[in-house]
C-alpha cells in the first residue's frame, strides 16, 4: 500500500451537500485541507473546507484543477460522471474506485453484480417497455416496484403494483419518462437495516453494528441501533458486505441497505459508494465515525475500531423540522448536528441528531 498522506495534504471532495461538509471536518482533525468541487457557491461542504471550485462535476477545467491541488480524490455522491472520475484518477487517485460508481449508477448493473458475488437480491427484470412490463409483472405475480435504473434516490422515480394486470402497464413506459426500467419483486419485508463498513488499500475490513432503518416517503426518518436482528441475519449481512468491499477492491467506506425478511433471509436493496445517512449515528456513539474512517481509508491511514460504546437512535431533521433544534439541545445524551442550508424546503434533509442510550 501507499504511504499514509501527511498531515497538510488536500483532500479534494466532489460534491457540496452535508456528506461533504462531514467529511471535510473529519479530514480537518486529522490534519487534512479539503478543496470542494460544486456548483453551488457557499454550499454546505465549502463552508468547511479550505477551498471551493465553483463549477459542473464534469467540467473538465475544473476537475483538471482539482486533480492538480488535491493529493487524493474522493466523492460524497454517487451520481459524479464516471467519465469525469476515470479522466482525474490517471493524475490523482480516486477513492472508492471508479468501478463502484458505475456498477451503483445503474440499477440493474448493481444487482447483477450482487448476484455475481453470491449476494441475494429481490428477483428483478429490466424493462424497455409496455410490453416488458406486463411480461415481467406477470412472472411477479402481479406485483413489483418498479424504478428508473439511473439517477433514481430517495424513492423518486418508483411506481408499486399490485395485482396489476397488462391493461395497468398501458402508457408507463413513457410516464416514466421512456427510459431504461427495471421491476423489482415487491418484498414483503419484517424490517430495512444498513451496514456501514469500510476497506483500506491493503484489504483490511471493518463493518459498524447494522442499523434498523424507517423510512417515509422514500427519505429516511430514524436510525436505531442495535438493529435487533438475529445474530445470524446480521452475520449474514456483514459477509455480503465484504464480499462487495473485495468484488470492487474498493477504498473508503460503503452503505449497503438490506431488506429483512422473516424467513432469515438479508436480501441487499441497494449499495451506496460513499459514507451514508444511515451511519450518521458513528458519529456520536463511536470512536471513530463513519466520516473518519472513510478519510483514514483513503489517506492510508490505519483503520479505526467501529466498536459503538453506547445504543442510540438517529432521527433526521427534514424541512422544517430543523426549528425543532433548541429544544432538541436541552436534553442531554443528544448530539446536534446542523447542515449549514439557508432554505429549509420540504423534504430536505437539514439535520439530524442522535440520541443516546443512558446505559
Ligand atoms: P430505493 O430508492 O431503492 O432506496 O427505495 C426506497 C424505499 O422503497 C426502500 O427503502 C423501501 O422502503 C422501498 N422499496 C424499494 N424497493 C423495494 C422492493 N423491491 N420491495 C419492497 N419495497 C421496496
Amino acid at each position: 500500500m501507499t504511504a499514509p498522506l501527511l498531515p497538510g495534504a488536500t483532500i479534494g471532495i466532489i460534491g457540496g451537500g452535508q456528506l461533504g461538509r462531514m467529511l471535510a471536518m473529519a479530514a480537518a482533525r486529522l490534519g487534512y485541507r479539503t478543496i470542494v468541487l460544486e456548483p453551488q457557491a457557499d454550499c454546505p461542504a465549502a463552508q468547511l473546507a479550505n477551498s471551493q471550485i465553483v463549477a459542473a462535476y464534469d467540467d473538465e477545467a475544473a476537475l483538471a484543477e482539482l486533480a492538480a491541488r488535491a493529493d487524493v480524490i474522493t466523492y460524497e455522491f454517487e451520481n459524479v460522471p464516471v467519465a469525469a472520475a476515470r479522466r482525474i484518477e490517471v493524475q490523482t487517485a480516486v477513492f472508492p474506485p471508479p468501478l463502484a460508481l458505475e456498477k451503483a449508477q445503474d440499477r440493474l448493473t448493481e444487482k447483477r453484480l450482487l448476484n455475481a458475488l453470491g449476494i441475494s437480491t429481490a428477483d428483478f427484470r429490466a424493462v424497455d417497455n409496455d410490453a416488458a412490463l406486463a411480461e415481467a409483472l406477470a412472472g411477479f405475480g402481479g406485483s413489483g416496484v418498479l424504478k428508473t435504473r439511473r439517477l433514481g434516490y430517495d424513492g423518486k422515480g418508483q411506481r408499486v403494483f399490485r395485482n396489476a394486470t397488462a391493461d395497468d402497464c398501458r402508457g408507463v413506459f413513457d410516464a416514466m419518462g421512456g427510459v431504461p426500467l427495471i421491476l423489482e419483486a415487491l418484498v414483503d419485508f419484517d424490517c430495512e437495516f444498513s451496514i456501514i463498513a469500510a476497506r483500506d488499500g491493503d484489504g483490511t475490513k471493518r463493518a459498524y453494528d447494522a442499523a434498523r432503518n424507517v423510512h417515509q416517503g422514500g427519505i429516511l426518518r430514524s436510525s436505531t441501533v442495535p438493529a435487533g436482528l438475529a445474530p445470524a441475519m446480521a452475520e449474514q449481512a456483514r459477509r455480503a458486505t465484504f464480499a462487495l468491499l473485495d468484488g470492487l477492491d474498493y477504498v473508503g467506506v460503503i452503505g449497503l441497505e438490506f431488506f429483512a425478511l422473516a424467513d432469515g433471509r438479508a436480501l441487499v436493496n441497494e449499495y451506496a459508494p460513499r459514507v451514508h445517512n444511515s451511519g450518521h449515528w458513528t458519529e456520536a456513539a463511536c470512536t471513530v465515525s463513519q466520516f473518519e474512517q472513510h478519510i483514514r481509508a483513503v489517506a492510508g491511514l490505519p483503520l479505526g475500531d467501529p466498536r459503538r460504546h453506547g445504543d442510540c437512535v438517529m432521527e433526521n431533521l427534514i424541512g422544517d423540522e430543523v426549528g425543532n433544534a433548541p429544544d432538541l439541545l436541552r436534553e442531554s445524551d443528544l448530539m446536534l448536528h446542523l447542515y449549514g442550508k439557508a432554505e429549509a424546503r420540504p423534504g430536505r434533509k437539514m439535520g439530524h441528531f442522535t440520541r443516546l442510550s443512558k446505559g
